[in-house]
């Protein structure tokens, strides 16, 4: 019902934070201050919207960015900033899996299946700039992208031109925080992590995919690690390593499947150094299939945008 409410209200909403991007800064131009600000989407059965933490709340949130929790905001300010959005204000009362029957009633939905819902964005323009802007890959040349002394963050649409096979995976240790690579001991019995400093007899595969990826404009080597990677090749780190043991022609047919398919990827670009030489680095936050529906929305709303201009 968001989109009925006028600009400025103060709504009070619950539901499931579905993804929440990283804390950055940003100049305020009132105050010329330096603020905290994180981009969370919140979703229930009906529809998703984009909303803002500032300050404290931005930086406290970072506990939560993985565990989609249930939110409940009483105060919430709405914008009319790109389709709707709403701001958590200094003033608003949220809480975060609050004991409420509506919050246990969403959690349920969530957890058996709302997770996959395709659900309408009140926020199509919001979505887009709260998860860096859409570029071309000549672009990334042009604006001197990650050549500042901060990454770079935006969004390109390209085909998957081309996959490195080797290596792209690796044997690492089987503890939930560690991914670090592990060491087959001689007898081939046991695997040692040297950071955790003990042999386990098992390990997890870990992706870490180098593809060329392609656009009109040009074409720009990016490394895909473990949830990226998955989402481009559309199988499991764990299956395709199992693949590559024993099924050469299922392993192959998982790179070829993946090739020349389009993606909206998350790109973060970074200049590094690597034996004193400067390198520009490209990895992939994320990498979506594209959604035909929604990305013509997009490709619509920006048109839109530039016939106002
Ligand atoms: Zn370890």
């Amino acid at each position: 019902d968001i989109e009925q409410v006028n600009k400025d209200a103060m709504i009070d909403i619950v539901g499931v934070v579905k993804s929440a991007a990283d804390v950055s800064q940003i100049t305020t131009k009132s105050t010329n201050r330096q603020v905290s600000k994180r981009d969370i989407t919140i979703v229930d059965q009906t529809a998703s919207i984009s909303a803002t933490l500032w300050g404290k709340d931005a930086e406290t949130y970072e506990e939560y960015v993985n565990a989609n929790p249930v939110i409940a905001i009483k105060g919430a300010k709405v914008s009319d900033f790109g389709g709707r959005s709403l701001s958590i204000l200094g003033s608003s009362v949220f809480n975060l899996n609050p004991d409420l029957p509506e919050a246990h009633e969403l959690r349920g939905w969530y957890d058996n299946g709302g997770n996959n819902e395709d659900i309408a964005s009140l926020s199509g323009q919001r979505n887009q700039m709260s998860g860096g802007s859409f570029k071309i890959i000549s672009q990334i040349k042009d604006e001197n992208l990650g050549m500042g002394e901060k990454a770079d963050y935006f969004n390109v649409r390209a085909h998957c031109v081309f996959m490195r096979k080797e290596n792209c995976m690796y044997k690492a240790c089987p503890s939930a925080e560690c991914n670090k690579k592990v060491i087959e001991e001689e007898d081939g019995t046991s695997y040692r992590c040297e950071k955790c400093d003990k042999n386990t007899p098992d390990f997890k595969y870990r992706l870490i995919l180098s593809s060329n990826i392609a656009d009109f404009s040009g074409n720009q080597w990016i490394t895909s690690f473990q949830e990226s990677a998955e989402a481009i090749l559309a199988t499991t780190a764990e299956q395709l390593g199992k693949c590559q043991q024993d099924d050469e022609v299922e392993f192959n047919r998982i790179f070829d499947d993946a090739s020349f398919k389009i993606y909206n990827f998350k790109i973060r670009a970074k200049m590094e150094t690597y034996q004193d030489e400067k390198r520009l680095k490209c990895s992939a936050v994320s990498a979506q299939p594209i959604n035909f529906r929604q990305e013509s929305k997009r490709l619509l709303d920006s048109i839109k945008q530039m016939e106002g201009m």
